[in-house]
């Protein structure tokens, strides 16, 4: 196992990584730009690097700095959380090309499912069910349209670098089609300077719905059940549950059955997450993230494994040691993701936090790296805590959740907890009877 290991990221996750490595006797380098100077990730760690100024492109993307950083500590791996490197291929590439492991998939198998094009070739390839859509990129307005007739509207122009919910643009009628086409190609290239797009089906009524999968180099990959994260405004997620409460046990196992036989002939290594949606008993395969996902504590809460140790020791050469047999699942697991945002406009509310008090108790989790007088930075992503919830049945996840949330106290800036609180209301939420388009409606019912 790696003696020290280099956390390329920053915030809650950083902490989530470094809390791993700790309890497996791994000691902890954090890099942080000069605006993180006092940041819980960098004050929990053994050793810290500064490796610029507060813009993340200076910083958290600075490749040059982090290795170097890597070199002068003598870390051995280095861990990207998600977000910013984790997806770069050739991130991955340097890595390794410095003698250091990369704690993830292959550089190659980051490119591939990073080109959601190439991705859903190879998944339609490997007998894993897609969006009915083009089969790769759109040359022209005029094939776009010749599509669309064919899968019939309403349609989406999706881009192939996507990510975010960026460069994705609906068109419900022949009429919306050159607008669609035109706005989701300035996006993409705005955004990722690519702007080659795709185009699907747009679902009515689908839900999230995405597996994690884990495999080691020698061939053994093993699935830890579904997460359901349909509550998602602009396609971002803001609840995530696990299991779905729409999905039968036989479901899950014939799901997890077809994308580990899939997973096992790409050959792939270390954590994942295909994402599907989900209409009327039917999965089709949308996108495959490449590392750890923001909801993974979900997982881990109904499956009692820690997906972090699994990922360093599959990084490190071990094997998994236990089967699809050996995986259980206990009971019902909801993350409410708190961001640092007004509850009803969404704005960003980055500054001082006066007072912090997490909730506990049985079952819950919380994954932040707050603290009572500690100072949001404007400059990142504006996640500020994950609040977690383990029970026996969803109704008794629901009622924790409301219990938790009550307790929960972030005061000096403006967050989401006010409208958690009214999702767990929510008598479709406590149904479980919603699909992707739910919270954005609920969301703008609640506009003042
Ligand atoms: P990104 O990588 O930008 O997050 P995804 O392909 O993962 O993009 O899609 C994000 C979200 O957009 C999905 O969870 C879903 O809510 C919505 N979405 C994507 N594809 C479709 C589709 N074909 N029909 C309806 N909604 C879709």
């Amino acid at each position: 196992m790696f003696k020290k290991v280099l956390i390329a990221n920053r915030g809650e996750i950083a902490l989530r990584i470094h809390r791993a490595c700790q309890e497996m006797g791994i000691r902890t380098v954090a890099v942080h730009s000069t605006a993180d100077a006092a940041a819980m990730h960098v004050r929990l760690a053994d050793e810290s690097v500064c490796i610029g100024p507060p813009s993340a492109r200076d910083s958290y993307l600075n490749v040059a700095a982090i290795l170097s950083a890597a070199a002068i500590t003598g870390a051995e791996a280095v861990h990207p959380g998600y977000g910013f490197l984790s997806e770069n291929a050739s991130f991955a590439e340097m890595v390794e090309a410095h003698g250091l492991a990369f704690i993830g998939p292959t550089a190659a198998h980051i490119r591939m499912m990073g080109d959601k094009i190439a991705a859903k070739d190879a998944m339609r390839r490997l007998g894993v069910p897609l969006v009915p859509g083009s089969l790769g990129e759109l040359a022209t307005l005029d094939e776009a349209r010749a599509v669309a007739e064919e899968v019939m509207y309403p349609v989406l122009i999706k881009a192939a670098a996507g990510g975010g919910g960026r460069g994705m643009k609906v068109a419900h009628d022949a009429s919306e089609i050159e607008e669609a086409w035109r706005v989701a190609r300035t996006e993409a290239k705005a955004a990722f300077g690519n702007d080659a797009v795709y185009l699907e089906k747009y679902l009515d009524r689908p839900r999230h719905i995405e597996l994690q999968v884990m495999a080691d180099a020698h061939g053994n990959v093993v699935h830890f059940g579904e997460r359901d994260c349909s509550l998602q405004r602009r396609h971002q997620k803001l609840v995530e549950e696990a299991g779905s409460p729409v999905l039968s046990a036989a479901e899950r196992d014939a799901l997890g059955a077809n994308v580990t036989r899939a997973l096992k002939e790409l050959g792939y290594r270390n954590a994942g997450t295909l994402e599907f949606l989900w209409q009327d008993g039917q999965f089709c395969f949308i996108e495959m993230n490449t590392r750890l996902q923001v909801e993974h504590p979900v997982t881990e809460m109904v499956c009692g494994v820690d997906l972090v140790k699994e990922q360093l020791r599959v990084a490190a050469g071990q094997e998994l040691g236990y089967t699809q047999d050996d995986v259980r699942f206990y009971g019902h697991a909801i993350e409410c993701r708190v961001t640092a945002e007004d509850p009803d406009t969404f704005a960003p509310s980055p500054g001082r936090v006066n007072t912090y008090h997490a909730p506990g108790g049985l079952g819950v989790r919380v994954d932040s790296a707050l603290y009572s007088g500690y100072s949001v930075p404007p400059h990142y992503d504006s996640l500020v805590a994950k609040l977690v919830v383990h029970a026996a049945t969803r109704p008794e996840a629901i009622a924790r959740m409301r219990r938790s949330l009550n307790e929960m106290v972030v005061d000096g800036i403006k967050t989401t907890l006010p409208l958690h609180r009214a999702i767990m209301e929510a008598p479709e939420f406590v149904a479980g009877d919603y699909t992707i388009h739910w919270l954005e409606k609920f969301v703008a019912g609640r506009q003042p």
